[in-house]
């Protein structure tokens, strides 16, 4: 019997992680439409739909067109995110509201503009992109740690509200990846080669982790091959949080 080619939206998949999830998921055989901020930059076959996470109204309309061209939704892929450093005196409530808009709330606002989408599939499946910075003390971060903690909490929470509908919520928690977000926190460093050493060294496995190493992760769990996987979380780590 010939198979049904899945259809996926990611978001934050004009760049690193999100772009490497996109370009497997498509390789594999899915159809495959990103929301982003820069989705002229997005390489076809994927479909680029331009998308502010944080606005509502442009989330929702996004969804409508990726569902109008990809004939109906099988997969969501809740990637795009910001960085914040600081401890919780550095930042005042704007910058807390603008990355949790951001990290939080658009993850909700895509997911809630995919169900009605999702519950026609046979495959559903939701993956959140969390952070190991979530699970670990890391200086410097509490709110980066909160907005993808919360996110954590939200994927086992959907996760028990969507098991009924075949709907399944899992999560990746990445440690330090080689992708333009990590680029763009070298250039701020003082010394750059210095801080890309402390990052690897950082890691068990003495090095970063690939974007495709997170997105084969991805991959696996939006796939029916989890079909029995929901509720969890993928630590794609190089063993930061669990060794
Ligand atoms: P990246 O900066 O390379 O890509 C992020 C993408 O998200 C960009 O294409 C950007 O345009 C898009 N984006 C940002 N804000 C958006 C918005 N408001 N609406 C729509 N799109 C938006 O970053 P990355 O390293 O690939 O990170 C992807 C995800 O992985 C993020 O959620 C990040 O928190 C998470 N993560 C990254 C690392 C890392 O070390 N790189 C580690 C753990 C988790």
């Amino acid at each position: 019997m010939a198979q049904q080619r899945l259809r996926a939206v990611v978001t934050g998949g004009a760049s690193g992680i999100g772009l490497a999830t996109a370009r497997l998921l498509s390789d594999g055989g899915a159809a495959v439409a990103v929301l982003d901020l820069h989705a002229g930059d997005v390489p076809a076959p994927l479909l680029g739909i331009r998308a502010d996470v944080a606005d509502d109204e442009s989330v929702r309309a996004a969804v409508r067109s990726a569902v109008d061209a990809l004939g109906g939704l099988d997969i969501l892929v809740n990637n795009a995110g910001i960085g914040a450093v600081g401890t919780v005196a550095d930042n005042p409530d704007d910058q807390w509201r603008r990355v949790l808009e951001v990290n939080l709330l658009g993850a909700v606002r895509t997911t809630r503009a995919a169900l009605p989408h999702l519950r026609g599939s046979r495959h559903a499946a939701i993956v959140n992109t969390c952070s190991f910075v979530a699970l670990t003390g890391v200086p410097g971060r509490a709110l980066y740690a909160a907005s993808k903690g919360a996110l954590h909490a939200l994927t086992l929470a959907m996760a028990a509200d969507h098991v009924t509908e075949g709907i399944r919520v899992n999560c990746v928690n990445p440690g330090t990846v080689d992708t333009p977000w990590v680029d763009r926190l070298l250039d701020r460093a003082d010394d750059p080669a210095a801080e890309r050493a402390r990052l690897r060294a950082r890691q068990p496995t003495g090095r970063l982790v690939t974007a495709d190493e997170v997105a084969a992760a991805i991959c696996y769990l939006a796939s029916p091959a989890a079909g029995s996987v929901t509720g969890t979380a993928l630590a794609v780590d190089g063993g930061i949080h669990g060794l």
